[in-house]
């Protein structure tokens, strides 16, 4: 995939801010009173620099609270008015673009559920074409990287340059720790693929919980990722939507004074240690292909054997020891177990298929 996107840096639409950028706020506007004293406690906080509230929920049940409507735009000037923050609104229409475009709101934000339809993106882009405001993209629901970076460019084409992506993990079937998965190695490749494009974690999405916030968002700061996005709430467990996982902006004080965060890059002793560890690196990784392509061809060898002697390729019993005898081995070698399965899984696989390959092509000699 080649992308060629130049995105604006976030010191480009945010001036001056304190890294990392802090956006927080309700899940839901519910009242002026919530909105206005949330706002008030975040605009003490030096990292926050943009106020969230949703307007219109998305509720997955009809009958759960589906947000104030336009009326929380006129509480979200009053923020403007009353603190130095930004203001975020979530739009998943155009109808919604154009009336926090009209009610001065200063970032947009797309959310999870809309970013999965590629239509309700192009007719949002379609109203954004010519208009100066920036736009956040949330990930969608699934883990699908190219849906994400669908939605990225189709606000790119629409000529915004001040784009952010959201982090805010992924819906899997049997979720067990986290809300959502945050998988973090694809928003780790949408870096890789888009180097300019600040992306912004979401721990309370991800966490669906109080207690995991903190460790997510170290994560966040321990990966190099541009912010935070973190719900509050002055009374969170009264919360009208997501109750569970909002903070008062004390906690959320506290939770950002604990977080270490750590330097791009360090002196030059630092870089040329960092280097010599590198190259060591490097030599192994290139020892460990080798040693992969020597097994193939052992692998290849057993093939065409088995397929002389008409023995299966599938060797349950084989298979059994070899898991147990190299999770011995990895086990004393400190490697953690669940890994090592993984990749004996992967390398079986591709055994396998090498092996059923050859049986297919022979047919055709
Ligand atoms: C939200 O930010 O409140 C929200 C609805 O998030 P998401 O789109 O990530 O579910
Ligand atoms: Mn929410």
């Amino acid at each position: 995939m080649s992308l060629n996107l130049k995105i604006n840096p976030l010191k480009k639409w945010l001036g001056d801010y304190k890294y990392p950028l802090v956006i927080s706020g309700p899940c839901s506007a519910e009242s002026e009173d919530q909105v206005l004293e949330t706002a008030l406690q975040l605009s003490k906080i030096p990292n926050v620099k943009i106020f969230r509230a949703g307007i219109w929920k998305p509720r997955t049940r009809p009958g759960d609270f589906e947000g104030v409507g336009d009326i929380g735009l006129l509480w979200l000037k009053k923020v403007k008015q009353q603190t130095n923050l930004l203001t975020t609104v979530e739009v998943a229409n155009p109808m919604h673009v154009e009336k926090c475009l009209k009610n001065n709101v200063d970032v947009l934000w797309i959310g999870a559920r809309t970013v999965v339809n590629p239509f309700s993106i192009q007719e949002i882009s379609n109203v954004l074409k010519g208009v100066d405001i920036p736009v956040m993209i949330k990930n969608p629901v699934n883990p699908d990287i190219k849906l994400w970076i669908g939605a990225i460019e189709r606000i790119y084409n629409a000529g915004i340059k001040n784009i952010g992506a959201i982090h805010r993990g992924f819906f899997i079937y049997d979720n067990k720790v986290y809300r959502n998965q945050p998988m973090w190695e694809i928003p780790i490749e949408l870096k890789r693929l888009l180097p300019d494009l600040p992306i912004i974690v979401d721990p309370s999405h991800i966490c669906g919980n109080r207690q995991l916030l903190s460790a997510v968002s170290q994560r966040a700061m321990d990966l190099g990722m541009s912010g935070l996005m973190i719900e509050s709430h002055p009374n969170p467990s009264k919360a009208l939507s997501d109750a569970n996982q909002q903070i008062e902006p004390s906690k959320l004080e506290t939770l950002l004074s604990e977080l270490i965060i750590r330097k791009q890059k360090g002196d030059i002793d630092f870089e040329n240690k960092l280097e010599e560890l590198r190259s060591q690196i490097d030599e192994i990784d290139l020892k460990l292909i080798e040693d992969l392509a020597n097994r193939m061809q052992v692998v290849d060898e057993i093939g065409k054997y088995k397929q002389e002697n008409k023995i299966t390729v599938l060797q349950l019993k084989r298979w059994n020891t070899i898991i147990n005898d190299r999770l011995k081995s990895g086990e004393k070698l400190g490697i953690y177990n669940d890994f090592l399965v993984k990749i004996l899984e992967l390398i079986h696989l591709e055994s396998i298929r090498r092996q059923t390959n050859i049986v297919k092509n022979s047919k055709n000699i």
